[in-house]
């Protein structure tokens, strides 16, 4: 593979982008190309993609950028100091093995794991850092932390409800960052999410519980995300909201996660640690 755009300043930090094609993972290659802290030293894609083979850049429709699109991921990874990943649970597990050895700092936008999931990278976190964020945004951050200070303020006679809304593209539900926010109104409660969690409501579902979270989520369009956390009690309520316009937030956060990451040791960090909320 070769690296026409980097000759200059070897010493930036290798990294490659996963989910190549997607829609992160383009966002993602077109700020790592114009970024002075980083430089791409790979793209990956499934095997049987049509996009392997040929430059990123013009794959995306841009100039060339040196990069040629790869299936293998071993090597590709092998070369890395850090991996951005905007891809799938099953894949970003198989990619947090090939970080582990590589000892290259894995940065996770990937939302949707199951407890296994969840397991296989704590394991992996013993090799090398792994940064993961249900949303990477700035904004989203700083909400999380309010929503944590606004449930611990407000007593169990307030409901919880986060509503959320994404493009009609979006696989699951509710979004990881509808269940950042949910962990932080139950932990600012003193409680496990997992313990209050009420899902999408359908039906003679009974009145509300007593102190439970309840989630709700509109799937349409080209939304990019959007986020309430509404607090509501007898005659008055209150919505913190974070509206997401464009996903460029998301890699810029996850971009900055990559640097961040450069000097930690193993284990498991999220956007809190790196923008030091
Ligand atoms: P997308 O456009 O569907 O892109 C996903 C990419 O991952 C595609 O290139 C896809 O390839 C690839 N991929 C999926 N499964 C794979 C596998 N098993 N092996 C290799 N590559 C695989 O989706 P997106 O909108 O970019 O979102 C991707 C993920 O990031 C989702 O989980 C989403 O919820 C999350 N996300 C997180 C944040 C955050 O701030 N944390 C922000 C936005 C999105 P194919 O096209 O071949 O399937």
């Amino acid at each position: 593979m070769s690296d026409l755009q980097n000759t200059d300043q070897p010493q930036r930090p290798g990294v490659v982008v996963t989910g190549a094609s997607g829609r992160m993972g383009q966002m993602l290659i077109r700020l790592i190309l114009d970024s002075p802290d980083l430089r791409l030293v790979g793209a990956l894609e499934r095997a049987g993609h049509d996009w392997i083979g040929r430059d990123i850049g013009t794959a995306m429709g841009g100039a060339p950028a040196g990069v040629a699109v790869s299936d293998d991921a071993v090597t590709a990874i092998a070369q890395a100091q850090a991996v951005i990943d905007f891809t799938a649970p099953a894949a970003t597990v198989a990619f947090a093995e090939l970080t582990a050895q590589a000892r290259a700092v894995h940065v996770i936008g990937t939302t949707g794991f199951e407890a296994e999931h969840l397991a296989a990278l704590k394991a992996a976190a013993r090799h090398a850092p792994i940064i993961r964020a249900g949303n990477m945004s700035l904004g989203v951050n700083l909400l999380v932390g309010l929503t944590r200070k606004v449930a611990a303020a407000l007593g169990t006679d307030w409901d919880i409800e986060v509503v959320e809304s994404h493009h009609r593209h979006k696989v699951d539900a509710p979004s990881g960052t509808a269940l950042m926010l949910g962990e932080a109104a139950a932990s600012g409660r003193g409680a496990k999410l997992a313990d209050l969690r009420t899902p999408a409501r359908e039906g003679i579902t009974g009145a509300r519980e007593p102190g439970s979270i309840g989630f709700a989520a509109i799937r349409g369009g080209d939304v990019v995300g959007e986020h309430d956390v509404i607090f509501a009690t007898e005659g008055e309520r209150i919505v913190l909201r974070h509206l997401a316009t464009d996903r460029a937030i998301f890699a810029r956060g996850a971009i900055r996660a990559a640097i961040w990451g450069q000097d930690k040791g193993p284990g498991e960090y999220d956007m809190h640690d790196v923008l030091a909320l």
